[in-house]
């Protein structure tokens, strides 16, 4: 990428290890803020994507489609977003569906959290009377699964309110064009990230704003591969001037991940298999697996789920996964079947992959699947 002198081109050029150091008003004057808003402005209104949320002002669609693109690509949401409000068309509809539908009509979505969190918002607004989502800051970060990035999209795009907003692409895009030494989820980073959202924000139109904020960090200021020709901000970009891009954001340093053993239980009865539904408040709490114990080693693992279910037999599997904080490793055993259900919690499914199971459990019971078929296991 060929360097370029931000000073020649009207722009302040700031030691990266300043930029931490400087606030908000400092690093976006007000006498630059204007141009910075016209340039994202025109060029959203070019090139911005026909994607089905933005043919909407409708506050509860604007709310479900910003629940469903928390951690998941836009071409998986499109569909199941239309699918999910043709089922589901308002509060009240997603209010009187048990959380169970909800979940299933969420499966392949992943993340089920998100969609408990939102039938719990559903109910209270309910509770309250109300037919529709508040239209305050505020009085939206009052509800469940309701945080700052998702109260500023929908107060902004469904409301017209000037409320600033923070995403994986904003932060990018701000970080790289203010140059930030700061990492984006250290305090400094936050407090600079939103300070600068809420210097861009403007009363006319603030929903399109967000937008273009949004579409130039995911479509322009990608992770990779920047495509700086096409970027309207790169004639004050302080990245592109010092020629490194990819510098920022700034990363911190990750503490490593805690080693976690689990041994599921592969209980076969007649045509189904046992499923267990995890306690609320545990991880992946409410969703269905395996029957499982936990343990600090994949002995202990095994012996915890002994105690539970009754003596293992043969390993059907192994898999690894990755959490955020954890290194998960699974072993899956055959053992009896119970003569009848311990509790409430657990069931016969004889088609277990249908059920709202977390990712790692469906990864299990994919593997014990795939090799019964293959006539390896099972
Ligand atoms: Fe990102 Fe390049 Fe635009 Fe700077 S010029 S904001 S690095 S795309």
């Amino acid at each position: 990428m060929a360097r370029r002198c931000a000073s020649a081109l009207g722009v302040v050029a700031v030691p990266p290890q300043i930029s931490a150091l400087l606030t908000p008003e400092q690093l976006l004057p007000a006498a630059t803020v204007a141009a910075l808003r016209r340039r994202l402005r025109a060029y959203y209104r070019a090139h911005r994507r026909d994607l089905p949320w933005r043919r909407s002002r409708d506050p509860y669609a604007i709310w479900v489609s910003e629940i469903m693109l928390q951690q998941t690509q836009v071409d998986t949401v499109v569909p199941r977003y239309e699918a999910f409000l043709r089922r589901f068309p308002s509060v009240q509809a997603m209010a009187a569906a048990g959380e169970q539908k909800i979940c299933e009509a969420w499966a392949g979505l992943g993340y089920y959290r998100r969609a408990r969190l939102m039938h719990q918002a559903a109910l209270q607004l309910v509770a309250q009377g109300s037919t529709t989502l508040p239209a305050a800051v505020a009085a939206l970060r009052a509800l469940p699964g309701i945080g700052a990035y998702t109260a500023g999209a929908i107060a902004s795009i469904a409301f017209s309110l000037p409320a600033a907003l923070v995403d994986g692409n904003v932060e990018r895009l701000l970080s790289r064009h203010f140059a930030l030494s700061a990492p984006p989820r250290s305090g400094a980073g936050k407090r600079l990230l939103w300070g600068l959202a809420e210097r861009l924000q403007s009363r006319h139109a603030p929903g399109e704003l967000n937008q273009a904020l949004m579409e130039v960090g995911a479509m322009i200021c990608r992770p990779r591969q920047p495509l700086c020709g096409r970027c309207p901000w790169q004639r004050s970009c302080r990245a592109y001037a010092e020629g490194e891009p990819h510098a920022y954001p700034t990363a911190v340093a990750k503490a490593p991940r805690q080693k976690l053993f689990v041994a599921y239980a592969w209980a076969v009865d007649g045509d189904a298999v046992w499923l267990t539904r995890r306690p609320r408040a545990a991880l992946w709490g409410g969703l269905w697996e395996l029957p499982s114990a936990q343990g600090a080693s994949a002995a202990l693992a095994r012996a915890a789920l002994q105690a539970r279910v009754g003596p293992t037999k043969q390993l059907l599997g192994e898999l690894p996964h990755t959490l955020t904080h954890r290194e998960v490793r699974a072993q899956i055993f055959a053992v009896a079947a119970p003569v009848q259900a311990p509790d409430e919690a657990w069931r016969r499914s004889a088609q277990p992959l249908h059920a709202p199971l977390h990712t790692l459990a469906r990864k299990a019971i994919g593997l014990v699947l795939a090799r019964a078929r293959l006539g390896e296991a099972a």
